[in-house]
């Protein structure tokens, strides 16, 4: 029996500059969007290198936003991927669009050009890849496929904060969907960014995000309540002044772990690829049949033995029977992403491991998988 405490796969610690401002939007009375609102947005702006960003009440809000003020028609396709969180394919239908899905690369989780392509026809309006775990999707064939078949970019970067491909930030490609959930790597509790550098979009969304309302009970277009609030903003502000650290040190612990878990049989780890900053929201290893156990057992014995380990995600996003039903869904042929929800599984990289944790994930990782 372990008498050490379990390492959590992700840990939430706000710092005394956070409980600083809270008190002090607090004591403001000013506590729905306001000013913190704004300087969060500004901050984060300048953070990633885009011209407007837009703060929302979540993540899914984000998404839903971002695709509704691109005005589209029923029957209008969105291609995105089949390996992430179910936000990304609720938020299309919400939208009122059709979700279809490209199969995904092994190497960084993500759709690219070559698995889009030949999804597109009329009907496709939107490419909206998802920078999963951290890592962006190689982005410039995608925008070069959107720009000759002109399409809207619509990124899911709600686990990418800061990451970059080819030195652009997610969210720099088309319109980017930010989330602030609690174990994201940058949190307001609840909360969600778009970002821009389109300002007619930037405008829609600001409209859009209260009520359909410009000026005081002038109402342009059928709206809604998206905001955030200065609370919630005092708690992310701060955290912008850390976020390199907390990105190096997490790239610090993803270099330890893959070091100390190479040559294990049957488990792959997860690639930093060429011309890419990795942020890693999450570590995320492949358990493939020449394990000594199965993906699952492997789960659990990591688990049982105080390290966190996580199925992020152990079926693709549209296979349960509420979407294998829906009018609006496609179930695309996707082989790679099936396989790699039958393989994945998450450890600790989260800025709060001590060197001793990290020597314990590798002993335990490499003790189940007998190595
Ligand atoms: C977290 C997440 C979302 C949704 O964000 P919420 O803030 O939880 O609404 C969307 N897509 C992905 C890939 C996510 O990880």
């Amino acid at each position: 029996m372990s008498t050490t405490a379990p390492i959590p796969i992700s840990v939430v610690r706000l710092d005394a500059d956070v409980e600083a401002l809270l008190l002090q939007v607090v004591r403001s009375g000013i506590i729905a969007q306001g000013p913190l609102v704004k300087r969060l947005e500004d901050e984060f702006a300048a953070m990633i290198g885009v011209k407007h960003v837009v703060a929302v009440n979540n993540g899914t809000t984000a998404l839903i936003a971002a695709l509704q003020v691109l005005n589209l028609h029923p029957g209008d396709e969105v291609i995105t991927s089949p390996f992430t969180f179910v936000a990304t394919l609720n938020a299309i239908l919400e939208a009122g669009a059709t979700a279809r899905f490209a199969d995904i690369s092994a190497d960084d989780f993500n759709v690219s050009a070559v698995t889009i392509a030949p999804l597109i026809s009329d009907r496709t309006e939107v490419l909206m890849p998802v920078h999963l775990y951290g890592q962006c999707a190689d982005m410039q064939p995608i925008a070069d496929i959107a720009g000759g078949a002109g399409l809207f970019i619509v990124e899911d970067a709600a686990q990418a904060h800061g990451a970059t491909v080819d030195g652009r930030s997610a969210g720099a490609w088309g319109t980017g969907c930010f989330s602030l959930y609690a174990t994201k790597n940058l949190t307001s509790g609840e909360g969600g960014l778009i970002s821009t550098d389109d300002d007619a979009v930037a405008d829609s969304l600001r409209v859009l995000r209260n009520q359909g309302m410009r000026q005081r009970y002038q109402y342009e277009k059928a709206g809604n309540n998206y905001r955030l609030t200065d609370l919630q903003a005092a708690v992310c502000v701060p955290q912008l002044a850390h976020y390199d650290q907390q990105v190096a040190a997490r790239q610090r612990n993803a270099t330890r772990l893959n070091e100390g878990l190479a040559g294990v049989a049957g488990l792959t780890t997860p690639l930093e690829l060429e011309g890419r900053r990795h942020v890693w929201h999450q570590y995320t290893v492949l358990i493939d049949d020449q394990a000594a156990v199965s993906r699952d057992k492997f789960v659990d014995a990591m688990n049982a033995a105080g390290a966190g380990c996580g199925v992020y995600y152990p079926r693709v996003v549209f296979d349960y029977g509420c979407y294998l039903d829906h009018p609006r869904v496609i179930a695309d042929d996707v082989p790679v992403a099936r396989l790699v929800a039958a393989q994945c599984a998450s450890l600790p990289v989260h800025p709060y491991l001590s060197d001793a944790d990290l020597d314990r994930i590798i002993a335990t990782t490499r003790k189940v998988l007998g190595a």
